[in-house]
């Protein structure tokens, strides 16, 4: 697209929106807007590196040599984009992990089917085949595990209750679901609704108290410990999917307790099947169901070492920055394409714009691949401590990690007295579909560990797609990355980024209000939405 065309396109943009509050549009940096989006969109290298990462380096556990590849290839790539210092930055983990292979198949009834299953990550094999009685638990609270005492023996123990599995239809594309927004009614006739005011005074109903991460993960050890000295043999988890979908999650947190018990075999099971042991195991006694089980993981001793790629663009005040990133790493049941490969690609993508660009920033531009996301936001926590010092003078950090979507806008987390400034910098994405910057607060992903330390931390609010089919599941292959949507992606975060670091100042840091989300692995009862 002809540049000056795009410039006056954008002024005209500005004056109609009446958006700049009352800075008067900058043509500069409305030039500089075009032409950086021209560029992402002229000369996008996005699909030849996502293509590359997803189909020669493949899936990129942490702790893997597929990872380290990736680590150096993303390196030689800022490198080949001009970007200074780049360098790997070790830290460690304490254990390594490999999968190997999982099955399970009925025996009683022995009707021979084998059910679709993968392991949970960081977690052991069975030591050969192992048959087991299948064990129904439904246990919330710690108190609940009375009622098992003495009763799960080799057992092969079904988590709780199959999973209410939306549709396919309702779970892709769209906005990512807001969690305030007002559920809508569940319309009742009137007469209905009449008939029950009238019968039954309402008992209110007791509010379940919503269980913190650290809460739920606390309770996940105490489940696997109290399995353990119950002498269980597997636990089976519902992968909540659609289509016999499954997912994979896990984490070596707490793995280096002090007398950890080494986590139980644990299984995720495609949905059909998790619902079919569920009836199979609800029949009155004296029927019984049984299922051989066989897994074969291995543990890498550790402390193992990982590295984040860093690179930059260094600008007159080589000390201040703004910073994006995103996660390299990945589970392995697919090619982690859209969790994390269209966020990294977009990441060196954003650097070869701005680098081709030519611009000189006010500020020092930082692109950072995290690794150990995926067991807990590790590598970025890491990243953080490493700059410690930095943090101060970091203006924000920006994190895209939802998938192949188009960026719709980033979620301030509260943080009111950066909108006004972000609504009048960002006027030429709204071309683009960029729908503006909120208030919301995201979790589940990098830009936590920024802000735990006061750094404002955004991720982009990015259309959902296929998402909630694609991320950590066996779908999450190349074929699925849409290249406008990511070519849309590295334009909104170019302009984003130069516009930050060319501010006269910091962004301003009051302290985030809520919600502030919790980092980590979402357990599994909480929400597969862990990016
Ligand atoms: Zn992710």
């Amino acid at each position: 697209m002809d540049r000056c065309r795009l410039i006056v396109g954008l002024v005209l943009i500005v004056a109609s929106a009446g958006f700049s509050q009352d800075a008067p549009a900058n043509p500069e940096a409305l030039a500089l807007d075009a032409k950086l989006i021209a560029e992402a969109k002229d000369h996008s290298e996005i699909m030849k590196n996502l293509q590359y990462l997803s189909d020669i380096v493949g899936p990129r556990l942490t702790g893997s040599a597929n990872l380290r590849q990736a680590n150096d290839w993303t390196a030689s790539v800022m490198k080949s984009y001009g970007l200074s210092n780049v360098r790997l930055e070790p830290w460690e983990i304490p254990l390594g992990w490999e999968r190997g292979t999982a099955s399970m198949k009925l025996v009683d009834p022995d009707n021979g089917r084998s059910l679709t299953v993968a392991a949970a990550g960081w977690t052991p094999g069975t030591k050969g085949k192992i048959t087991g009685p299948v064990v129904i638990l439904n246990a919330k609270t710690r108190e609940d595990f009375a009622k098992y005492k003495g009763k799960l023996k080799d057992a092969i123990v079904l988590r709780g209750e199959p999973a209410k599995v939306a549709p396919i239809t309702d779970l892709t594309y769209g906005p990512p679901a807001d969690p305030k927004a007002k559920q809508p009614e569940k319309k009742t006739d009137d007469k209905e609704k009449k008939a029950d005011d009238k019968e039954q005074p309402k008992e209110p109903k007791p509010v379940e108290k919503k269980q913190s991460i650290q809460e739920l993960q606390a309770f996940r050890r105490e489940l696997s410990d109290f399995l353990r000295a119950e002498g269980a043999a597997v636990l089976l988890t519902d992968s909540a999917k659609p289509h016999n979908l499954l997912v994979t999650t896990g984490t070596w947190r707490g793995t280096d307790r002090a007398n950890a018990s080494e986590p139980l075999p644990a299984l995720f099971v495609a949905h059909e099947h998790f619902a079919l042991l569920h009836r199979l195991a609800t029949r009155p006694a004296p029927a019984v169901t049984k299922v051989e089980v066989e897994i074969t993981n291995k543990f890498i001793p550790g402390p193992v070492t990982v590295y984040n790629t860093v690179g930059e663009i260094p600008g007159e005040k080589a000390d201040e920055f703004v910073t994006i990133g995103a996660h390299l790493d990945s589970w392995d049941l697919a090619q982690g394409t859209t969790d994390n490969g269209t966020g990294s690609c977009v990441v060196l993508e954003t650097a070869r714009v701005i680098a081709k660009s030519g611009v000189k920033p006010k500020r020092t531009i930082r692109f950072v691949l995290f690794t150990g996301e995926e067991q807990g936001l590790f590598g970025s926590k890491a990243y953080v401590k490493r700059h410690a010092d930095e943090m101060p003078k970091t203006s924000v950090a920006l994190v895209h990690d939802t998938g192949t979507g188009k960026v719709l806008g980033f979620g301030l987390q509260g943080r009111e007295a950066i909108k006004p400034i972000m609504d009048r910098e960002l006027i030429s994405l709204k071309s683009l579909g960029f729908t503006g910057v909120t208030l919301r607060g995201s979790g589940g992903t990098d830009h936590l560990s920024f802000e735990d330390v006061g750094v404002p931390g955004f991720a982009c609010n990015q259309d959902m797609d296929e998402y909630r089919l694609t991320h950590h599941t066996p779908s999450d292959t190349f074929d699925k990355a849409k290249e406008p949507n990511l070519i849309q992606g590295a334009q909104v975060l170019a302009v984003s980024l130069v516009r930050v670091a060319n501010l006269p100042d910091l962004l301003p840091r009051q302290k985030p209000g809520n919600p502030k989300k919790e980092s980590g692995p979402a357990p599994r009862e909480t929400t597969t939405e862990k990016k």
